[in-house]
């Protein structure tokens, strides 16, 4: 079956690089309870690049093991975190009749939700096969609220944050690999081959399976306005340390500040590199997913295309309108300066702006 696809438009004037950071954690999530001094501290953070994928699952998950632990009602809940673990958490635990004292997060718009590109996608790769489960439940999990999601029976969100996109991916790759698993899971209907047609090249060897797009920055926009509707304050500030809140029970939806906050060197801040595309009144937003590994200079590279429609940062509070989004690198940071990141962003964007060109022949 041969695919015909509009090709990104990829000109100075219509790209804006932007990198942002994975919270990634060296020997998995932390999903679990402790006890911190005179408090019950619950965490959630470490997802990485799939946090959106574990989201659902994820929350629930640290939800049950709290209630395990502690039944009473009474004590209002802290969440530190205004990311989309932290904001979730928060009005689940409304949800289920607990008080919320509020959010805290560092800035509007800080977090790697924000700026992340959306599609459900997940590394099998587990430690223990223990683990390998945990991270399919919470996958399953997560995936059943995306689909109820889609068809409309969500409680508070709507089918604009998710859809079932066209999603091609380059046999042997990660993105192929991730497809197969919901494909044998039953979850999705099986691929079909594809070679796609960009109108100047084209390519072989690439299957078309229909996977979920999550249209992040509207996913993040209604829990905000699910959090306003139910009185829940946010709060902007840095903290230091849990014993700076009085709370008696905290919810630990940091993400990366999980580093400082529970003294976590696990913690790994694993860059990703993107290039925005403008939409414009001659630039329409793209509705297919690809994703590839070419190679480039001799090395395996990762290329994918993702629509999204709106890009909200600290930069661009107001957001700005998108057609999608190239992508991505995976470099971990934790060792270096900040001349040399500088560097190496101006490096990465340089090479994915290079491997997108020759990619779509534009
Ligand atoms: C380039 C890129 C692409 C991605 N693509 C996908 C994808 O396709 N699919 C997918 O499933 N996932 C993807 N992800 C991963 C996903 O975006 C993250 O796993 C998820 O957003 C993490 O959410 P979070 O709430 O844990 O953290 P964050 O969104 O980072 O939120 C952390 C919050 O904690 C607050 N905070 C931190 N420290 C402090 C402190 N000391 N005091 C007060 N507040 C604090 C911050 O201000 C922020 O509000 C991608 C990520 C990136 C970067």
């Amino acid at each position: 079956m041969i695919i015909q696809l509009t090709p990104p438009t990829i000109t100075p004037a219509t790209i804006i690089p932007i990198a942002c950071i994975r919270p990634k954690r060296r020997n998995g999530f932390n999903i679990s309870v402790q006890p911190h001094a005179n408090q019950t501290v619950v965490h959630c953070y470490g997802h990485g690049g799939s946090g959106w994928t574990m989201l659902f699952g994820s929350v629930q998950r640290a939800i049950t093991l709290f209630e395990l632990t502690h039944p009473n009602k009474k004590d209002p809940i802290r969440i530190v975190g205004a990311g989309c673990m932290g904001l979730l958490s928060a009005i689940e635990l409304r949800r289920r009749g607990y008080q919320i004292a509020g959010i805290i997060g560092k800035e509007p718009y800080d977090g790697a939700s924000w700026r992340a590109s959306g599609y459900f996608a997940f590394s099998g790769n587990a430690s223990t096969s223990a683990e390998a489960q945990l991270i399919r439940e919470l996958v399953t999990t997560t995936l059943a609220e995306y689909k109820n999601i889609e068809e409309g029976g969500h409680a508070y969100l709507n089918p604009s944050t998710v859809r079932l996109l066209p999603t091609y991916c380059k046999i042997g790759s990660d993105a192929a690999l991730c497809c197969e698993y919901l494909v044998k899971s039953g979850i999705m209907p099986a691929g079909q081959p594809a070679t796609l047609d960009f109108g100047s090249v084209q390519h072989e060897n690439f299957i078309r399976y229909y996977n979920y797009h999550i249209q992040t920055t509207n996913l993040m926009r209604q829990l905000m306005q699910t959090i306003e509707r139910l009185g829940i304050s946010i709060e902007y500030r840095a903290i230091r340390s849990f014993s700076q809140l009085q709370d008696a029970v905290i919810f630990n939806c940091s993400g990366l500040g999980s580093a400082e906050l529970n003294n976590d060197n696990g913690m790994v801040p694993l860059r990703g590199h993107l290039i925005m595309l403008k939409r414009t009144a001659e630039i329409e937003p793209l509705d297919y997913i690809v994703q590839t590994v070419e190679m480039q200079n001799d090395d395996e590279e990762n290329l994918y295309l993702i629509p999204k429609h709106e890009l909200v940062t600290t930069e661009y509070p107001d957001g700005l309108p998108c057609a999608g989004v190239l992508g991505t690198t995976y470099a971990p940071t934790d060792d270096m300066s900040e001349y040399d990141i500088i560097k190496l962003d101006a490096m990465e964007f340089e090479k994915l702006i290079e491997r997108a060109k020759q990619f779509f022949g534009t």
